[in-house]
């Protein structure tokens, strides 16, 4: 088979390696129906996160059974599945908490950028639907692999009730989808920090009430004038730079909560600072996992259509465009079919 593997900055290549199989006993081979392109993959696209050697590329999956170890009880051939990015066994502590992505266990995936994917602990990682769903319904299922299940983690960990104000900053895939997981939690007020138009529209489509287009101190200034001085009861973090973490703060009310689920890149916090700030922080990476069931549900019945994050559909063994259309900012997310 052909997987995707980068080679180092702005490179790209689909080239031959082995077809995975079982290596453990927990292990699950599947026949990828899709996968995409992640905001965090262009971190290291872009030499901003350095790669030692040439590296498989991709961890955000769903498709079809095709082999199960021996020692896998609650998979068979054939079922449709999802996963988390990062695999888990969800029986040691750390899961049994919720908090999957930090599984004991843990292995991050990658290597899904490819047309078959060898699944560790694939009983405690992966998620099978009740029947084969339709093909229109793959892509809102594979956004529950990652950029949803990170979106809904980014609501959930803000805080975000009924009733509540939300300030997304971050117009990315999992910002977008945090807007609409903040939408689905009952939010009545969601502002979204967006200087893109076609992002803009996205957003408002998944909820969006205000749109601020300014950044940095202008943007703090803007959504504190729309919250009458007080600022938001929840601000979800979907970037990870500085000025990103900073503005999120900034933007929370007292007593307020801030999710990121942005990978910090650089990000320093000042602790005298942050003491006055009197804010609640939490963030990670996102434990999927933990939302997995709930998610495919509403996909599955016509609650949430978050596949609309993909603007951007290509054959997987043209996946360097599909950086490439990322990097430049001319797609939101790009799908990836086999
Ligand atoms: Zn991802
Ligand atoms: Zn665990």
């Amino acid at each position: 088979m052909k997987g995707t593997v980068l080679y180092g900055p702005g490179d790209v290549r689909f080239e031959d390696r082995e077809t995975p199989k079982i290596v453990e006993p927990t292990d699950a081979v599947i026949r990828i129906a899709a996968t995409c392109v992640c905001g965090s993959d262009l971190w290291p696209y872009r030499g901003l996160q350095p790669i030692n050697e040439p590296t498989p590329m991709g961890h955000e999956y769903c498709g079809i059974v095709e082999e199960i170890g021996r020692a896998v009880q609650s998979l068979k051939p054939g079922q449709f599945v999802v996963g988390s990015f990062a695999t888990s066994d969800n029986t040691c502590p750390n899961c049994r908490y919720g908090y999957q992505s930090s599984c004991i266990h843990r292995e991050f995936m990658t290597r899904a950028q490819a047309p078959v994917l060898r699944v560790p602990l694939a009983d405690g990682t992966l998620v099978p639907t009740p029947d084969v769903p339709p093909d229109e319904l793959v892509p809102s299922l594979l956004t529950t692999s990652d950029v949803l299940g990170t979106g809904w983690f980014a609501a959930d960990a803000a805080n975000v009730k009924p009733g509540s104000t939300v300030v997304v900053v971050g117009d990315g895939a999992v910002g977008l989808l945090g807007v609409l997981s903040a939408q689905q939690m009952g939010a009545e007020r969601i502002i979204v920090m967006s200087r893109h138009e076609k992002r803009q529209q996205l957003a408002r489509e998944f909820g969006a009430t205000d749109i601020v287009s300014e950044r940095g101190d202008d943007g703090v200034a803007r959504v504190m004038e729309l919250t009458k001085g007080v600022g938001a009861d929840s601000v979800l973090e979907c970037v990870g730079t500085q000025q990103s973490m900073m503005q999120a703060i900034h933007c929370t009310r007292k007593g307020g909560h801030v999710s990121y689920v942005g990978v910090p890149h650089e990000v320093e916090l000042n602790g005298a600072e942050l003491f006055f700030t009197h804010v609640h922080l939490h963030g990670g990476p996102a434990p999927v996992r933990r939302y997995l069931p709930q998610l495919i549900e509403l996909v599955l019945n016509g609650k949430i259509d978050p596949g609309k994050v993909f603007d951007l559909t290509l054959p997987l063994e043209q996946v360097a465009e599909g950086y490439r259309a990322m990097d430049e900012r001319r797609a939101i997310k790009a799908l990836l079919q086999p």
